[in-house]
């Protein structure tokens, strides 16, 4: 997630970002290349997403459909074990979130997040537009396959 924005301690006791039902499964961030020869290195279990990107494993020990397991990089005392750069991009840039509309490139902000107040939402609205763009942009370009389609639990910010 986006440090800077939110309090460290109020995404330490939330982790949503980092645990998922198994119905939000398909929610796993997008590895990159390098990620993936870093986890392949590391041992992490890792699988194909429907988009056909890769992603971590997720060890579900039942078919109950509440069960959450937590991301195999998530420290469940201390939070993501990643240094911040070489964390999937996802999960960089969270709750912000490239998706396609159509044909249309889209960012949104997931407006869920427990530590969303309205100025919040507008600090990091500002945030995204004035210094995140060109990189989602340029993500998007180069994983096109990992862009989501759009889900109205976001608020679109900018549109292309
Ligand atoms: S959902 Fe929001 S509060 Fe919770 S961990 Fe993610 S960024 Fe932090
Ligand atoms: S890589 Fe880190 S930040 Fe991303 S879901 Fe896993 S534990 Fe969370």
């Amino acid at each position: 997630m986006l440090t800077g924005i939110f309090s460290p301690n109020q995404c330490a006791q939330c982790k949503l970002c980092c645990n998922f039902h198994r119905s939000s499964a398909w929610e796993t961030p997008a590895l990159e290349p390098a990620q993936v020869f870093l986890m392949h290195e590391l041992c992490v279990p890792l699988v194909e997403r429907q988009d056909g990107t890769t992603s971590f494993f997720l060890d579900f020990r039942s078919e109950d459909s509440d069960e959450v397991a937590n991301c195999p990089m998530l420290n469940p005392d201390a939070g993501c074990m990643l240094p911040r750069d070489e964390r999937p991009f996802e999960c960089r840039i969270w709750p912000v979130r490239v998706m396609r509309d159509s044909s249309t490139i889209v960012i949104g902000i997931y407006r869920a997040c427990p530590a969303m107040s309205a100025d919040c939402f507008e600090k990091l609205k500002r945030h995204t537009l004035d210094n995140l763009l060109p990189d989602i942009l340029a993500y998007a370009k180069r994983n096109p396959r990992a862009v989501r389609e759009f889900n109205t639990a976001y608020q679109i910010i900018w549109r292309s």
